[in-house]
């Protein structure tokens, strides 16, 4: 009913990788509610989230002012109440903040260098807000020590793309199961993490489309698969490697697409003639037979595609996981066609995006080399500035180590929150204490925010204009729906007015200026102008200014030398920490249906904090009887980090031998146990592992 509302603004949602387009009724400067709308990715679904989880933009917790830390302020910890920071922080200017906050980057940076100086941008902005923070970094202090939270997402996953398909984007959108008859789905819970998505791959199973489910703990896609494989925690590479054993000895590969599109089969077939199903089958928990009946389907099918998410990426063997997918596909053939293809799903809004926009330690936007000196100079010619350092810049876990050894000094975070995402948050927390000065970009005081010497209050996506680029590669416009709160302002405006202060020549006035300027150096925007973006979604790549983009890439070879993709053959390693007396049962983390990673939105969203108020660990009911806990109990989990009192849930779907916490809850702080051992390749952390011991509180 139109009388219900002001006005309509189409928007997207803030929270999944899905990128589902709303429509935002606004009445009266707030939003009243939301109603999805016939985007690419959600022909006019949504989940719980997106239908209710928006009146956190409403909340008086909201920063409103810029503000300085007190002189008298106490010693910096967790300490800070948010819903009054006068305690610890006084309001300040615009002016003086932000004089204030660029001033000390700068005093550090002449003293020590400019790699005193760290930035951690978000996967939560625009791309444009993302492209601008990685170059204050690299412009501003000269170097590559910038990241975000895809480090602690997907890096495995795009460093086996990018190694063996040539690029990090998925191969095919989600939606294009409708043109498949097998898919796997693997270490992803799409009912709770991109419930929009789960609801495609339901329907395709309705059509008599096969679903093949792997992960150890039995997710809600199981009532829908025709293969549930619950493996044991950290065997996927043992169970996949058996898997292709089978499809090697039974021939079933295609020998035709190997040899046309593909190098080293020699040398993968080789390897996996050890990882015989019997073999296997007591190393992932998986019966032999089921393994050869998998293998079977998905040779078989006509066009499968895999799907996966952080249970496969968050481990020590993250990339070594994904190696295994994409050799999985690839000697079956499964790329490049209607209904195949390889889709690591994406967590964040625009983490897709942000990563893209050359928001990471190694790459330039496009994921160019920073190490490439011609790439570098093609950007410092656009900037108009000199050159910045060739050598690849740290990472965010090792951002935090680096504050620790004392070269890291100073920081810039603008929408992160590692005080609650780093894994072993005790030991990023002391780290970000020791900073010398702490710069937050924020719409809210976060964990990480307790420890700022400046606070810069932002805006949330609803209240900005910029693009961003969902998990299918789907560019698409956010629009302001409602006014920032009090001086609020967008982030790309505060970064254009730090960069000033830090002496850098920038003259943007609006989003579609910095687009233009970040799609000279970007193939993938070719043909996407900002113009096309106000009227329409386009997927990348789009061949010509008609085009609405490819959904499936790599039909006719991949971007690589001779165009060849890699078998890259993955060996089994063992988790970081082995289950002992001290520590018997393994720890995993993830999200759940109504809350948001670490639960800055969410919690502060009335429905969704109202469906899911209290922090809970899942356990087997077997498990529960044998600790002597009832569901409603509180149990104390501890690892070798620390430990965290938690409400026990009982869940039948989780092993019984694990258990399940969500990590959004800081009153019960999951990455407080969580592991901080790290893949070699993409740097993730093992979140999907740790040691633990459960007893009753
Ligand atoms: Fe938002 Fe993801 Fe839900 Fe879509 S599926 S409404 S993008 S949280």
């Amino acid at each position: 009913d139109s009388a219900d509302y002001d006005e309509a603004v189409n928007s997207v949602c803030p929270f999944c990788g899905v990128g589902c387009q709303v429509s935002l009724k606004v009445k009266d400067g707030r939003i009243k509610y939301v109603e999805g709308i016939n985007g690419p990715a959600n022909e006019g679904r949504l989940c719980v989230k997106g239908r209710f989880g928006y009146d956190y933009i409403h909340h008086p917790h909201r920063l409103t002012r810029p503000m300085i830390r007190r002189a008298d302020a106490p010693p910096k910890g967790l300490n800070v109440d948010p819903g009054d920071l006068s305690t610890h922080f006084r309001e300040a200017s615009w002016e003086e903040a932000l004089d204030f906050a660029a001033g000390g980057m700068t005093r550090l940076a002449q003293a020590h260098g400019g790699r005193a100086v760290a930035g951690f941008g978000s996967a939560k902005c625009t791309n444009e807000e993302a492209y601008l923070f990685q170059r204050l970094i690299r412009e501003g202090f000269g170097h590559n020590n910038v990241d975000h939270c895809t480090r602690l997402c997907h890096a495995s996953s795009v460093f086996a793309l990018i190694e063996n398909v040539g690029s990090g984007g998925v191969t095919a959108t989600f939606n294009e199961i409708e043109n498949a008859d097998v898919a796997i789905v693997i270490g992803a819970n799409p009912v709770e993490n991109h419930p929009v998505a789960a609801t495609y791959f339901k329907q395709f199973t309705k059509r008599g489309g096969k679903l093949i489910v792997m992960d150890p703990r039995g997710v809600g896609l199981r009532r829908f698969a025709s293969h549930m494989l619950q493996f044991r925690p950290g065997a996927d590479v043992a169970m996949l490697n058996a898997i292709m054993n089978v499809i090697v000895t039974e021939g079933l590969y295609d020998q035709q697409y190997i040899d046309a599109y593909t190098e080293n089969w020699e040398a993968e077939k080789a390897h996996l003639a050890d990882f015989t199903p019997e073999a296997m089958a007591p190393v992932c928990g998986i019966d032999a037979q089921v393994l050869r009946d998998v293998a079977r389907t998905f040779a078989g099918a006509k066009s499968a595609m895999i799907f996966w998410g952080m249970g496969v990426s968050q481990h020590i063997h993250g990339t070594d996981n994904s190696r295994c997918l994409i050799s999985l596909a690839l000697m079956c053939g499964h790329i490049g066609r209607p209904g195949t293809g390889l889709h690591p799903l994406r967590g964040q809004n625009n983490v897709q995006g942000a990563s893209d926009a050359g928001l990471i330690p190694m790459f330039l936007p496009d994921y160019q080399s920073v190490t490439d000196d011609g790439v570098r100079r093609a950007f410092t010619d656009v900037w108009g500035s000199g050159d910045f350092s060739n050598e690849k810049g740290l990472t965010v876990t090792e951002i935090v180590d680096d504050i620790h050894a004392g070269h890291t000094k100073a920081m810039y975070i603008l929408g992160e929150n590692p005080a609650m995402s780093d894994p072993d948050v005790d030991h990023a927390r002391e780290a970000f204490a020791k900073l010398e000065h702490l710069v937050v970009q924020d719409i809210f005081l976060t964990e990480t925010a307790n420890y700022a010497d400046v606070l810069l209050p932002a805006s949330t996506l609803y209240e900005k204009t910029g693009t961003v680029s969902n998990t299918n590669r789907q560019v698409q416009m956010v629009r302001p729906a409602v006014s920032p709160p009090g001086q609020a302002r967008e982030d790309w405006w505060i970064e254009v007015e730090l960069a000033r202060r830090l002496g850098l020549n920038w003259t943007f006035t609006h989003p579609g200026e910095i687009y233009t300027e970040m799609a000279q150096n970007m193939r993938s925007l070719d043909n996407i102008t900002w113009q096309r973006l106000e009227t329409q979604a386009v997927t990348y790549p789009s061949l010509s200014p008609e085009d609405p983009g490819q959904a499936v890439v790599f039909g006719d070879g991949f971007p690589r030398p001779e165009g060849r993709a890699r078998f890259t053959p993955a060996k089994v390693i063992a988790p970081d920490e082995a289950p002992d007396d001290d520590y018997p049962m393994i720890m995993t983390t993830g999200r759940q249906l109504e809350h948001w990673h670490t639960g800055s939105m969410t919690r502060r969203a009335s429905v969704l904090d109202a469906v899911e108020p209290e922090a809970n660990a899942s356990l087997h009911p077997a498990t529960l009887r044998r600790l002597g806990v009832a569901p409603g109990d509180m149990i104390t989990l501890q690892t070798r980090r620390g430990s965290i009192d938690i409400m026990a849930r009982a869940d039948r779907a989780i092993a019984t031998d694990m258990v399940f916490v969500p990590f959004a809850y800081v009153e019960a702080a999951a990455n407080t146990l969580t592991n901080p051992a790290i893949d070699p390749y993409g740097k993730i952390p093992e979140f999907k592992f740790a040691a633990c011991n459960v007893r009753k509180s």
